[in-house]
């Protein structure tokens, strides 16, 4: 039932955190584990925190990058303790659970990142991000240790799956949504374009390119969509030369 969501671990320090993710994921019945560099895996300090959820260890997959681990999912969640100077659309654990357990989103991979133990996500990961993922605690006091900040949202995602789902509406059309690869690929031939044209030179598109990312970010393009797009693209290139 839950298997179109994928936990991400980026860069964790302590192997027994991996451990503890695996055992907090299998008692909400989730099994799809993927790692981004971390610092020691496999370790003994992982099995043992897994106690009987080696099997999601033994099945983790390794990433050299983010982008890399994110690829195929096309709605990605980057769950975040702290407010961000610049704002992402934000939802609370229950909201994204309530929102994506919809029958509509059973074949979308959805992917849910969670960061270092010590410094969370970076900027340019949460850019790849639709939404920031929030857990409701105590302002003074908002960082939840790893492990727990996963059991916390896979249970909501537990509790919301047991719930009477909501006859599909329908409100996505037949194509699929554009994967993470597909919407990088995107946003570079956006950024290539947008230099073409003279729009704007690429090394001082930083700020606009985010709030570019946040508008096709809403707009949750499907393939077919960024086809026409990219050929749009592809018109305005030639039309340059
Ligand atoms: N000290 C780090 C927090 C690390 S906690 C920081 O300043 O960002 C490790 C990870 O657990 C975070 O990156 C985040 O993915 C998740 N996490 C912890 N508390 C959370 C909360 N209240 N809401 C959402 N995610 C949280």
């Amino acid at each position: 039932m839950l298997s179109n969501f994928k936990v991400i671990l980026v860069e964790t320090s302590h192997p027994g955190n991996i451990g503890a993710v695996a055992r907090a994921m299998k008692n909400m019945g989730m099994d799809q584990l993927r790692l981004v560099n971390p610092k020691f895996f496999p370790h003994a300090d992982a099995t043992a925190r897994a106690s009987g959820a080696d099997n999601l260890l033994k099945n983790a997959i390794v990433y050299q990058s983010l982008p890399d681990a994110l690829a195929d999912c096309q709605i990605i969640l980057g769950a975040s303790a702290r407010d961000r100077t610049i704002s992402w659309p934000s939802l609370t654990a229950r909201e994204c659970a309530e929102k994506w357990l919809a029958a509509d989103y059973a074949d979308t991979n959805i992917a849910l990142v969670f960061g270092r133990e010590n410094s969370g996500l970076k900027n340019h990961e949460l850019d790849l991000c639709h939404f920031l993922l929030r857990i409701p605690c105590n302002q003074e006091y908002s960082s939840l240790n790893l492990a727990a900040a996963v059991q916390v949202v896979c249970y909501e995602l537990f509790v919301a799956s047991n719930q009477p789902q909501p006859v599909s509406v329908g409100d996505l059309g037949t194509e699929p949504l554009a994967n993470s690869e597909q919407m990088e690929s995107f946003y570079q031939h956006l950024l290539e374009t947008m230099a073409d044209i003279g729009f704007l030179h690429p090394e001082r598109s930083k700020s606009i390119m985010r709030r570019l990312r946040r508008v096709f970010n809403r707009a949750q393009l499907d393939t077919k969509e960024l086809d026409i797009l990219r050929g749009i693209f592809r018109f305005a290139q030639n039309h340059n030369q």
